[in-house]
């Protein structure tokens, strides 16, 4: 198993290909020794230098510690000017997939860690749109552990390459029943949105970037339906009191 031959198995899509160099030079391995069972062997199995005879047995258990090795060789190396255009290029070609909310509209995802130590959770998927994580939808890519690509890289990514980043939406699902605001969730949402024109104004005072998209063309018809916001209030307020009953 050498590192493209690792790569070619299936599920291990997330992961680019760590350079020669890289995984020779003992400074970019440093405390990854401790860490990892038969380390000497596992690492001679990526470089492709192994050439020792074993059984099955202890073949499984260095194969297992290559794979290790090579996800937390692989944290450190996607956050390298090399490793990072790598997995631009995955992130354009949609490698990692595309963000399942409906309005964040097929925002490809990068594949993130919650930690940067091992064996405590498993890779997600964050979508730069709605600034949310998600767990990817292969239970190949969900058995992955998360500290495989770690908690900062796909924060550097965004910081090395702006361009990348999508518009923020502000837009979002409004739930309605047959029409009518619900209400609870439509008073929170009022709520919601006041706060967040409060602090996009502070923001815009102290001349500070929001991110947000400028959406205010889109906003517009919201004022008009202030009346009819408040008409369709009632209308359910009088459904709850029984009053649309007696409408004759
Ligand atoms: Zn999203």
């Amino acid at each position: 198993m050498s590192g493209s031959c690792f790569l070619s198995s299936r599920g291990n899509e997330y992961f680019c290909e760590i350079d020669e160099d890289y995984l020779t030079d003992r400074f970019n391995l440093t405390g990854l020794n401790t860490e990892v069972q038969y380390y000497q062997y596992a690492l001679d199995l990526v470089t492709d230098v192994f050439d020792m005879e074993v059984d099955d047995d202890m073949r499984e258990h260095i194969e297992k510690s290559a794979r290790h090795l090579y996800g937390l060789v692989h944290a450190r190396y996607i956050v390298t000017t090399r490793g990072l255009a790598k997995m631009l290029e995955k992130f354009k070609n949609g490698v990692f997939g595309k963000c399942p909310r409906v309005i964040c509209e097929s925002q490809h995802l990068l594949p993130m860690g919650q930690h940067d130590i091992p064996n405590m959770s498993n890779v997600k998927l964050y979508c730069a749109k709605c600034e949310d994580i998600y767990n990817p939808k292969s239970s190949r890519h969900n058995s992955i552990d998360g500290a495989y690509f770690g908690t900062s890289f796909q924060n550097i990514l965004f910081q090395i390459y702006p361009a990348m980043l999508p518009q923020k939406t502000q837009r979002r699902y409004e739930p309605r029943i047959y029409g009518f605001r619900v209400h609870a969730s439509g008073a929170l949402m009022r709520w919601q949105e006041e706060k967040r024109e409060e602090m996009k104004d502070r923001l815009k005072a102290r001349g500070i970037e929001t991110g947000f998209e400028d959406e205010d063309d889109e906003d517009l018809d919201d004022e008009s339906d202030i009346d009819e916001e408040q008409a369709s209030q009632e209308g359910i307020d009088d459904m709850f009191e029984g009053n649309a009953q007696r409408v004759r």
